[in-house]
């Protein structure tokens, strides 16, 4: 990326937070010779070496963003999931019995649930540490700051700058403001309005464990095919996956375990963990599990999920500020779809603010109409298939530890409802990203040309409340034919979200039958 990026370009955008959704929006703006500055509260690039996949889906918005993208996960040694099988080298993720001791002479003995098919480097896992260094590396040098942690944000008149308020007492300004910060989101907070019940983090009753062993290790507990491919072993109230990262030289393991106690809200999410403790919770799986979990190293890190799973955000935008990423919509990791569902929302981001760069100063329409009118469509196309995320996830948390896989009456119920697993990864999976830029480019050109002849007709005067009164509903108003990446269905849902543009409380959701 030229180190001239965005010089010329009318347009500013501010960026919170530098974690994987924040980089990779700055990336596809930068492509699009958009201005941006991210502000990180952290002294530096903060994720560790665990692993973290992205998903077909995923790695199609990424090679649309921006193709040095695609690039820096390659440079930063991703694999494919599964692609060392010689004889099967497409991605598949494979769910299997973690937990009955049979012996391995019994047809039963680990037991393959369920299989699905990605296709050749469908899926790539990548030690996130790694991911971060080259994702930076794609943008201008002096993009990101760091050390300034976001305190407020304030906004102007039409056409004037806002202001980002940092801890340490200095501003900046800029004319749109992104909130990547992740799921304690000050953005958010922002966006919603001091008063908001919504999007409040909630404990999902779910302590993970991720990790890095060396290959080797995973080899001599689970034999080269299994250590070498992504596998979920399922059992009673919790649940154990690993795949290959780092060119293939170590194995990415996550360990995820039930807790019914409640997490207390002064204490840490992020602990150190032990070991034992997993070997304790283990010590009645299949002696492979037991086999892996003894190469964990003995102190690891240990966090208790929270999500937004019980106070969704009802839109996620507020004028020329909005939430992407975690901070629009955290859910627990099952799906392993999180940062992917962060990166369709960069996707769209980035082509709405190449096209709000050139609309403006060239028409009648204030900054301020311009760039709000974006992030409304962004909201529009991006709300509801984020949001459903969050459900999903949980629900896919309950299929992996149904305590039914240890009762020999059981498990065959228990397995049957895989099948729904399946349509739920698919629908991540088989995602049309690039119907969703179409859809997205097609509703903002309708948006703002009603704005326009509005603004024609009474010669220049549409202030930003004549936006939000509800009369343009329709021309923002769109066909839902991306929420479902494998469906078939019809029925669609025409809605908008005339109430991010003024604050909540003038929406309207009609449903309509398309041909
Ligand atoms: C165990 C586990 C496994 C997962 N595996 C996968 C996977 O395989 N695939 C997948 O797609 N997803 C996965 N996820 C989800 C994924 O990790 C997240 O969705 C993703 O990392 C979120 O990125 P983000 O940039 O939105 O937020 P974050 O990574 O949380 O980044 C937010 C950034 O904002 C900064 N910040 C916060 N507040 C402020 C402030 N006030 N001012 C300035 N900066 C601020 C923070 O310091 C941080 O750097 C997994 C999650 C977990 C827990």
């Amino acid at each position: 990326m030229s180190q001239s990026a965005g010089e010329d370009s009318p347009l500013e955008v501010a960026i919170v937070g530098c974690g994987i959704v924040g980089l990779i929006t700055a990336a596809g703006l930068a492509r699009r010779r958009i201005k941006v500055t991210i502000f990180e509260q952290g002294q530096g690039l903060r994720e560790l070496g665990t692993g973290i996949a992205f998903n077909p889906a995923a790695q199609g918005c990424l090679e649309m963003i921006d193709p040095e993208v695609t690039m820096a996960l390659r440079m930063g040694g991703a694999v494919g999931l599964s692609a060392a099988n010689e004889d099967d080298p497409h991605d598949c993720l494979r769910w299997i019995d973690g937990y009955n001791q049979r012996d391995k002479s019994d047809p039963y003995y680990q037991k393959y649930y369920l299989k699905t098919n990605a296709g050749y480097r469908g899926i790539q896992g990548i030690r996130r540490d790694h991911l971060l260094e080259q994702l930076i590396r794609v943008l201008p040098s002096d993009t990101v700051v760091f050390k300034k942690r976001l305190e407020d944000v304030v906004e102007g008149g039409d056409d004037e700058k806002i202001v980002l308020k940092f801890a340490d007492g200095t501003v900046a300004e800029a004319d749109a403001v992104i909130g990547c910060d992740g799921i304690k989101s000050k953005t958010r907070n922002i966006v919603l309005g001091p008063d908001s019940t919504a999007g409040k983090p909630t404990y999902t009753h779910v302590n993970s464990y991720p990790t890095v062993i060396p290959m080797e290790k995973a080899v001599s507990a689970l034999g080269e095919r299994k250590a070498r491919a992504f596998h979920n072993h399922l059992g009673p109230d919790a649940n154990i996956l690993h795949y290959p990262v780092a060119h293939g030289t170590m194995c990415n393991v996550t360990v995820f375990v039930r807790n019914d106690e409640e997490w207390p809200q002064d204490k840490p999410t992020a602990l150190v963990g032990q070991r034992a403790d997993i070997e304790h919770r283990f010590r009645d799986w299949n002696p492979a599990i037991r086999d892996l979990i003894s190469h964990l190293p003995e102190t690891l890190p240990t966090w208790a999920v929270f999500d937004l799973w019980d106070y969704p955000l009802p839109f996620y935008n507020k004028g020329r500020i909005c939430v992407a990423g975690d901070a629009a919509h955290a859910s627990s990791p099952h799906h392993g779809a999180g940062a992917g569902m962060g990166v369709e929302d960069a996707l769209v981001l980035s082509v709405l603010m190449a096209d709000a760069s050139m609309k403006l100063g060239k028409g009648k329409l204030s900054k301020s109409q311009v760039i709000s009118s974006a992030f409304a469509v962004y909201n529009d196309i991006r709300r509801t298939r984020s949001q459903w995320l969050v459900q999903s996830s949980r629900r896919i948390c309950d299929l992996h530890q149904q305590k039914e896989w240890a009762d020999p009456t059981k498990w065959l119920k228990a397995e049957s409802t895989l099948e729904e697993l399946k349509d739920r990864t698919y629908k991540i999976w088989n995602y049309d990203f690039r119907q969703m830029v179409a859809e997205a480019t097609e509703s903002y050109g309708m948006l703002i040309s009603r704005l326009e002849k509005q603004a024609s007709a009474t010669n220049g005067d549409v202030k930003a409340g004549s936006i939000a009164n509800g009369n343009v509903l329709e021309s923002i108003a769109k066909t839902k034919t991306l929420a479902n990446g494998i469906g078939d269905s019809k029925t669609l849902s025409i809605e908008t979200h005339a109430e991010v543009l003024a604050g909540p409380g003038q929406s309207c959701t009609t449903d309509v039958m398309v041909s």
